[in-house]
């Protein structure tokens, strides 16, 4: 598989000129697409409506991206019947076609990548080389979870009996109608990710995206639904209230694959397993921290800690929001973090060389003003705490990347996932107590460390509780995992299964086992 990767390698095995020659080529196509209005895919067909919702660039809400349907109770019902009729056709063939439907679907991706990456852009605010990050990873996803189908022939094997006239084999099968809930923050990567798991185990999908990014999402199932049986896959846009909470209290979905927030998946975890055992899927988040001992290497430190905070302004769950850094070092490592922080290229994502975008929508705004007024009463404000207000980003969600320092031990805002580009700092005596910090927690998801001593590097991997650990990870001290290399999972509130996307033992989690015996 390694020969297939895809994510990382637009940028590096091009020269970045040309990367960048390419985008700003794909820009004037991606933007005639804006605008329009977009249907849901439904047992095969699209299908426009009158009642739509609008999104817009939170880059520049004068910018429209989108209308998309705003799906009631019966047109989410009609995807799920619709994904239960798909079911025996699409679980009946054998795997390999299904396999090959992916592999068609990667190449179609890889073709139409930069126009993707472009769409994302403008839709959730990512910059370029992190919207080409989601595009990639997304393509990663389908050609892996292939690759997995291949190489465990199915999930379909022969066991040794002892006895010559019983021969076993044990299979696994898919359940049926998978709901697949996705997040704004990888429109292409998550929502394809879960939806490929779910779909090429031989399952059927009713696949509702996020309100803030459904064009990110759509292609996938507009390039899908013509190419598989009817029904198998649908797209749905609209309300969690309304969308989400269909699929999570229908009788017909026999799973349900979620990544978002730890408030809305323990929600519906609750509900969906209320009266049943079904399998909830989920990756809820983090409050993820970074350990900076004074054997560190500083500007690797600095570096990693500033891109795992500030990349893509905080809106990821593996995104770092806490440094435990001990006090001989502190002031130097503050003072240059502060300084790289103060550095970061703000503007319009799908522009060259913009490091930070806007944040996602108008509740994140708010959110951000809340958490800068509670840090400048009850800690100290190192740098940003502001919203960037001048004529350039007047009509977007642009805010000022934040550090902040001397809030009280168990501060709320070193507890909660805020989302946002706030990363909260504390100092420390002893190694031990650092962990100790980092593992004061209701998440357990990603994990930093930055020290040259290779005894706490092998203490911080035994002790540390969370599913992702990096050490000295300059490049970025707690995310972008990479499919297959670093499976990723959630422990404690951060995941309900302790199994990781882009792992090997990922597939397995939309299928059950069936143990079968010819006896002679
Ligand atoms: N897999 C991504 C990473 O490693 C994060 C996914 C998420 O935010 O849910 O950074």
């Amino acid at each position: 598989f390694q020969n297939e990767f895809t994510w990382g390698k637009a940028v590096s095995t091009n020269s970045i000129q040309e990367f960048h020659e390419k985008f700003e080529k794909s820009l004037d196509g991606a933007k005639k697409e804006l605008g329009k209005k977009y249907p849901i895919i439904v047992n095969g067909k699209e299908i426009y409506s009158d009642e739509n919702f609008t999104v817009n660039s939170p880059a520049n809400t004068q910018i429209k991206i989108a209308e998309f349907p705003k799906s009631s109770i019966s047109d989410t019902n009609n995807a799920i019947s619709s994904a239960k009729n798909a079911f025996e056709e699409w679980s009946g063939m054998p795997f390999q076609k299904r396999i090959k439907s992916f592999r068609d679907c990667a190449d179609y991706f890889s073709s139409k990548k930069f126009f993707l990456a472009s769409i994302m852009t403008f839709e959730n605010g990512k910059n370029r080389i992190e919207a080409m990050g989601d595009v990639d990873e997304a393509i990663d996803f389908m050609r892996f979870y292939a690759y997995q189908m291949e190489k465990n022939d199915g999930f379909c094997k022969q066991t040794y009996h002892p006895s010559p006239n019983e021969k076993t084999q044990v299979i696994m099968k898919p359940y049926g109608v998978w709901g697949i809930i996705s997040p704004f923050n990888f429109p292409s990567a998550i929502a394809i990710g879960m939806s490929t798991g779910a779909l090429i185990t031989g399952n059927t999908v009713v696949l509702k995206p996020a309100s803030d990014t459904p064009l990110s999402s759509f292609y996938f199932a507009k390039y899908l639904f013509s190419k598989i049986p009817a029904g198998a896959i649908n797209f749905v846009t609209g309300s969690g209230s309304i969308v989400g909470k269909t699929l999570i209290e229908s009788q017909s979905v026999d799973g349900i694959a979620f990544t978002g927030s730890r408030e809305v998946g323990l929600r519906g975890f609750q509900e969906f397993t209320k009266t049943t055992t079904k399998p909830f899927i989920s990756e809820m988040g983090g409050k993820n921290p970074t350990i900076v001992t004074k054997n560190a290497d500083l500007e690797k430190a600095v570096n990693g800690v500033m891109n795992a905070a500030f990349g893509y302004g905080g809106q990821k769950c593996s995104a770092c929001s806490r440094v435990y850094v001990q006090n001989e070092i502190a002031d130097k490592f503050i003072e240059k973090l502060v300084e790289k922080t103060k550095e970061i290229k703000i503007g319009m994502p799908w522009e060259k060389d913009v490091f930070l975008g806007p944040i996602i929508n108008s509740d994140a705004k708010s959110k951000f003003e809340d958490a800068s007024k509670i840090a400048k009463t009850d800690g100290h404000i190192l740098t940003g705490g502001s919203l960037i207000k001048t004529d350039l980003f007047e009509n977007g969600y642009f805010v000022q990347p934040t550090i902040v320092e001397k809030l009280p031990e168990g501060h709320k805002l070193m507890k909660e996932e805020l989302f946002l580009p706030f990363l909260c700092v504390q100092r420390y005596e002893n190694f031990d107590d650092a962990i100790k910090l980092a593992n004061k927690s209701e998440y357990g998801l990603t994990a930093g460390i930055f020290s040259e001593d290779k005894n706490q590097l092998e203490e911080f991997f035994s002790k540390i509780h969370s599913g992702v650990v990096y050490a000295n990870r300059s490049a970025s001290a707690t995310t972008a995992a990479l499919v297959s290399s670093q499976p990723f999972v959630g422990w404690k509130n951060s995941g309900t299964t302790g199994k990781g996307a882009g792992g090997e033992n990922y597939l397995q989690q939309f299928l059950r086992t069936q143990t079968q015996t010819h006896c002679d």
